[in-house]
């Protein structure tokens, strides 16, 4: 038995889908960003509950998690690095006709040089410089990228062109947000009369589409919305606020759980785990969890996160350990060995949210999933 497991909820998922569907004009292809090992749900998990209800554009970062996508998809789909690429990989990434972004001449040219020893024509994406300052083209080199793909038109689909916005799940961002659109809009433009006109046009990602809803071109990539997140609170109330809505339109799809290792009792006045951070005022009985912060369980929610049995919420004491927490059961004098434990998710009258542990720990909704171990078995539900 693994010490413990993350199942997806499919329903929530159909739900999430057809949620962000809801807000999108029917023309607009809806990528899924599965970075980060899909946001920690595991990619391999993930890919046939989307492709099962008709999502087939997949978006990564790096050509690894492509060829983690590739193995798990069927039939028709998309998959798109919008990062980094392996030496190794190129190859493979040509030869499967994985799309790909392309932010510099250097990446350009390299992958040039294979297409033409291949004979297969490269699948790119444009990304515009905009004003982020992370990858993109700056205007300065547009016109060398338009005389390279005409001058290579034989081995250069240009499929795409795209930006990303520095930060559009908050109002503080709007005004540099706002240039971005413009910058891009120009960029556009400028293509365009190089008679480049490529199939899809993408910048927003989730936050984007709540914040800005006439800008979707005809892609967005959307990651956290279909988990059942929201980008920043932020963006949750502003939505709630603007659709008079009572209850989150979205479920959170992933539930994570362990069990209980061991129960032991401590007297009055002694110290609990390492050091000093917990004494124990009472009598106490406490029971040990196998999930610690090389899990991804932060060390952060010592002596402050909350866990779930039997309906029922406990809370951790102690500093988490690499591989172990303690929670005090005091309370509950039924609980035995190898009772379920629910870590995230939802038991009963309670939930242990993923944004309660951001809270706690001050990370966010996407550092707290993705530093969920790879390694935790995945299971469709
Ligand atoms: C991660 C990422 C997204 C998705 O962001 P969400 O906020 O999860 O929707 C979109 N585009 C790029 C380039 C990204 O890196």
């Amino acid at each position: 038995m693994p010490n413990s497991i993350i199942e997806i909820n499919s329903n929530a998922l159909k739900n999430n889908i057809s949620y962000i569907k809801s807000l999108l004009d029917e023309h607009v292809t809806m990528s899924c960003v599965l970075k980060g090992n899909a946001y920690g749900h595991g990619i391999s998990v993930m890919v046939p509950a989307l492709q099962a209800i008709g999502m087939n554009h997949f978006s990564v970062f790096n050509s690894l998690e492509a060829r983690q996508v590739f193995e798990k998809a069927q039939n028709d789909f998309c998959i798109m690095v919008m990062g980094d690429i392996s030496e190794e990989d190129a190859e493979w990434l040509v030869e499967n006709h994985i799309e790909f972004y392309v932010f510099n001449l250097y990446r350009l040219q390299y992958m040039l040089n294979i297409a033409k020893a291949k004979n297969i024509p490269l699948q790119i994406h444009l990304e515009i410089e905009t004003g982020m300052n992370r990858t993109g083209f700056n205007k300065s080199d547009w016109q060398e990228v338009v005389n390279i793909i005409k001058n290579n038109s034989k081995y250069i689909n240009v499929k795409g062109i795209c930006t990303h916005y520095a930060g559009a799940e908050s109002i503080s961002n709007y005004m540099r947000v706002k240039l971005q659109r413009n910058i891009f809009k120009k960029a556009l433009k400028y293509f365009k009369n190089e008679a480049i006109i490529p199939e899809r046009i993408h910048s927003s990602c989730s936050a984007a589409i709540l914040a800005f809803p006439k800008d979707n071109f005809n892609m967005v990539r959307i990651g956290i919305l279909h988990y059942g997140l929201w980008p920043s609170r932020e963006t949750f109330i502003s939505h709630m606020t603007k659709y008079n809505l009572s209850q989150s339109p979205l479920q959170p799809i992933l539930t994570w759980t362990s069990y209980i290792m061991d129960i032991k009792h401590v007297n009055k006045g002694a110290y609990i785990g390492y050091g000093n951070s917990y004494l124990a005022e009472n009598n106490m009985t406490i029971a040990s969890i196998p999930i610690g912060y090389g899990y991804g369980y932060s060390r952060s929610l010592s002596n402050q996160g909350r866990v779930i049995v039997n309906n029922k919420r406990f809370s951790v004491i102690g500093i988490v350990n690499m591989n172990m927490l303690l929670i005090d059961i005091t309370a509950d004098q039924n609980i035995t060995i190898n009772d379920k434990v629910i870590l995230i998710g939802k038991q009963g009258d309670y939930e242990i949210t993923v944004s309660s542990f951001g809270n706690l720990t001050d990370q966010l909704n996407y550092e707290v999933l993705s530093r969920i171990d790879k390694d935790i078995p995945r299971v469709l539900k």
